[in-house]
């Protein structure tokens, strides 16, 4: 059951890839094991020279294996400070910003490893204290929500807009699989969101290669093709929590991170189909209200982006109009301000676009090579709906008119270019868009 899979043999290697680039793995051990709780402490003691360990964690997770952890390292000799990330007001689960991210780092001693114990936010505000603090960090993983445990990105929001920054992997990861199946069932659900994400993101990443020759590496995106039908072709499984199901999920989400560090971007895993899940974190927050999960956004923006997609490639020929790449300040409001750099970004990479899609032959060669890393939305959205994951607007507890809003608008937050500018591009957008949501959200 907690077989190495091949990719996972990459692990703490620096190797010269078919790409062209020398990757470096900084993840150097994974421990996937019943009894990762007790082992903790020796696994940490593997990769840094100092006893002095802050853990990170929430009141739940904290309860689940943190004071555990805590406890085990201190009787293995460590001093442990524990760190509590508070919940935001009214009991709401903590969220990863600038506010909280200060409110830590003031309260973090001397230290010489941080050890967050958790998911997405811990794990992402330890990353973040880490990377602040030059402190190397082990990462103990309490669910199978997102792809972050070994990515080197943080995804804040700051000043209410939704970022990026880069950072570093934790040098080693560990958790039991029991912990991991006996999480809140969303959060599994989640994990399947953002690991399906990967047919429309690498395919974004795919775009870029061949529009703009950015770095594209194929060994990255193929890290976890052995694995994928296991919870591809099983959803069922997934549902069921089958351990055979479970720990494919589990590994393919850390290899999805190990992706993006090999990329040196976020780009493998992340493409419009994030773009959407983040748009609606931002709405979230400008109206104060709560927002789902991560991957159980993402899985629905990856439903419409395949649709998308579909819809792109069946162009035959394409009359290429130039979009407008600025934010619209009557859907954002004040957060349009914050937005105009990134969309200034973009609008310098339409024109090349165009250009390049202009050029005779070039469209059929495109989608020709575009279609063989596509996935129906139909494949998506079956996957996830039999797994009993999101997999509709309703799911995620939003109106199909908030949903359409950000399919017109989601492309307005990032620099990076995606199917979303793509289909503006081709004409397929706006025009589309409230079609797809009605048979798609
Ligand atoms: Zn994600
Ligand atoms: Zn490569």
């Amino acid at each position: 059951m907690t077989r190495k899979v091949k990719s996972e043999e990459l692990f703490g290697k620096t190797f010269a890839c078919e790409c062209g680039k020398t990757h470096r793995i900084e993840l150097r051990e994974v421990l996937f094991a019943r009894g990762a709780v007790e082992k903790a402490p020796a696994l940490c003691a593997r990769f840094v020279k100092g006893r002095r360990v802050a853990v990170v964690m929430d009141v739940r997770t904290r309860e689940v294996a943190g004071a555990e952890v805590s406890r085990r390292l201190a009787s293995d000799g460590w001093t442990v400070s524990e760190l509590l990330v508070p919940d935001r007001s009214h009991g709401h689960v903590p969220v990863c910003d600038d506010v909280t991210q200060k409110k830590l780092a003031a309260a973090l001693g001397p230290a010489d490893l941080i050890l967050p114990v958790g998911s997405g936010v811990v794990t992402d505000l330890s990353r973040w204290l880490a990377e602040d603090r030059k402190l190397p960090f082990v990462s103990f993983a309490t669910a199978a929500s997102m792809n972050g445990y070994t990515s080197s990105n943080v995804a804040p929001t700051i000043s209410g807009v939704k970022r990026l920054m880069w950072a570093h992997a934790p040098v080693a990861l560990a958790a039991d699989p029991a912990i991991i199946a006996a999480a809140p069932w969303e959060m599994t659900a989640s994990g399947l969101g953002d690991v399906l994400a990967k047919s429309v993101s690498a395919t974004d990443w795919r775009l870029n290669h061949l529009l703009f020759g950015d770095d594209y590496c194929a060994r990255s995106v193929n890290l976890i093709a052995d694995i994928e039908p296991l919870y591809l072709e099983h959803p069922d499984e997934l549902k069921a929590r089958s351990p055979r199901a479970m720990d494919a999920l589990f590994r393919a989400l850390l290899l999805t991170g190990v992706a993006m560090t090999m990329a040196g971007t976020s780009a493998p895993a992340s493409g419009g189909e994030h773009m959407i899940s983040h748009a609606l974190d931002m709405l979230s927050l400008r109206d104060g209200v709560e927002h789902d999960l991560h991957g159980r956004q993402v899985g629905v923006g990856t439903v419409l982006a395949s649709e998308l997609y579909r819809r792109v490639l069946a162009v035959e020929s394409p009359e290429l109009v130039e979009p407008r790449t600025s934010p619209d300040e009557r859907f954002w409001g004040k957060l349009a301000g914050e937005m105009t750099p990134e969309c200034s970004a973009k609008a310098e990479r339409m024109r090349p676009a165009a250009k390049k899609l202009a050029q005779r032959g070039e469209w059929d060669r495109i989608r020709a090579d575009l279609a063989q890393l596509t996935r129906t939305p139909e494949t998506v959205q079956g996957c996830l709906s039999r797994a009993g994951a999101a997999a509709r607007a309703a799911d995620i507890g939003i109106s199909k008119a908030r949903l359409l809003g950000v399919l017109l608008h989601a492309h307005e937050i990032r620099s990076r270019f995606t199917i979303l500018d793509l289909a503006r591009l081709v004409g397929i957008m706006p025009k589309a868009a409230d079609e797809i949501v009605e048979r798609w959200a």
